[in-house]
């Protein structure tokens, strides 16, 4: 489709008539190898944009063009989708993880009912989709531990901050860790049902090292739940002291619980756990980083192509690694709806990176190295059809 027809189509209820625009295109992505699991494509294409939506995807994309990109030797792929992240939690940070290609995220639990009103405002700042769960316990992530006090997790207080931030508050998060929730971890998790129950929303979990054995917590979850931290190391994870997973953790999997991987940097990802797991064929639906504003210090984070380049060294295929980024991250909740994808039509946002060939070392949370031998790097991103500011 050419800017007039897109136009056209895209607004049946207005006249259609002349004089658009000079150029036939706002942005045209050249020559890259676009990778869009969304509709299995795999190919050398171009990418045309018209007023903030995709256009075209096909080869060899002629007529004017505002502005060009050159992505030859590149890959294209839709806007990653970060459902991991605490980008809300300081003014910056949604700047900065557009720059590593991240159009859409979830900040994952920085938000809870004392804070609820600046962690939505932060997220209605960001330049991108931005969407925040909100913690069970009314104190949200503290050290002292925010389920210690059971006390904390007040069902109607977490339900009054969804109810007054509808549009931006897309699911609630438990953290059940020993020093977190001590022995409350079941009954936190109880809680954070019956706040999200009223809404429909989904919960979040934060599993690994818990009170409660995997098997308890499973059968607290509901088709659509998110275990995040998947690969976090025993006590009370995912594999039994035989290494072997656990059949609830399978069961829990058929019957629609998804596992996000929740890199982070402490006590959260073992080497040897995720080659154990993976090699009994437990792969993650989702990847995601537990980003902040300091991960380009992490070694374990540094950005999200770095943490989605570790699943390309396990041996999981690009396309399938870049839907997990993607798609499958945008179809766990509505607001995601229409990203994760280059469909025709779809909001304009666009992941560039390159796929470098070399020697690189992987660092799991417990300064475990893997080497290996490709690792994507985040090279421009694309946000609603225009260039986003590059990475300093
Ligand atoms: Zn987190």
């Amino acid at each position: 489709m050419n800017r007039r027809q897109f136009l056209c189509a895209s607004a049946a209820s207005f006249v259609c008539v002349g004089n658009l625009s000079a150029a036939t295109y706002d942005l045209v992505i050249k020559g890259g190898r676009v990778i869009d699991p969304s509709v299995g494509l795999d190919a050398v294409r171009d990418v045309a944009i018209v007023a903030g939506k995709i256009a075209a995807v096909e080869t060899d994309i002629r007529g004017d063009a505002a502005d060009t990109i050159d992505a030859r030797g590149k890959i294209v792929a839709p806007g990653l989708i970060d459902i991991h992240t605490h980008a809300a939690r300081v003014a910056e940070g949604a700047r900065i993880c557009l720059q590593d290609g991240v159009t859409g995220w979830v900040d994952g639990g920085s938000a809870r009912a004392d804070n609820i009103d600046q962690i939505a405002a932060a997220a209605r700042a960001a330049p991108q989709i931005g969407r925040v769960l909100v913690n069970i316990s009314r104190t949200g992530n503290a050290p002292d531990g925010e389920l210690m006090d059971i006390n904390r997790a007040n069902v109607g207080l977490a339900r009054g901050a969804i109810a007054r931030h509808r549009d931006m508050v897309i699911g609630v998060k438990a953290r059940l860790t020993h020093d977190i929730a001590g022995t409350n971890d079941l009954e936190g998790l109880r809680r954070a049902q019956e706040a999200a129950a009223p809404f429909g929303l989904p919960v979040m979990i934060h599993m690994g090292q818990s009170f409660s054995p995997m098997r308890s917590i499973l059968a607290l979850l509901k088709r659509g739940d998110i275990v995040t931290h998947m690969y976090a190391p025993a006590p009370n994870g995912i594999l039994d002291d035989d290494g072997r997973l656990f059949p609830d953790v399978a069961a829990a999997r058929r019957r629609g619980v998804i596992f996000d991987l929740g890199n982070g940097g402490n006590r959260h990802l073992k080497w040897d756990v995720v080659e154990r797991a993976t090699r009994q064929g437990f792969w993650p639906d989702t990847l995601s980083t537990d980003w902040t504003a300091n991960s380009r210090e992490n070694p374990s984070v540094i950005d999200f192509p770095n943490v989605m380049s570790k699943f390309i060294m396990l041996g999981m295929p690009l396309a399938q690694v870049i839907a997990c980024a993607t798609v499958n991250a945008a179809r766990l909740f509505p607001a995601f709806d229409d990203r994760g994808t280059l469909n025709i039509g779809a909001p304009a946002d666009v992941a560039i990176m390159e796929l470098r060939e070399g020697t690189f070392e992987f660092v799991d949370n417990y300064k475990g190295m893997r080497t290996g031998h490709q690792r994507l790097f985040p090279i421009a991103a694309v946000l609603a059809g225009k260039r986003a500011p590059p990475r300093a």
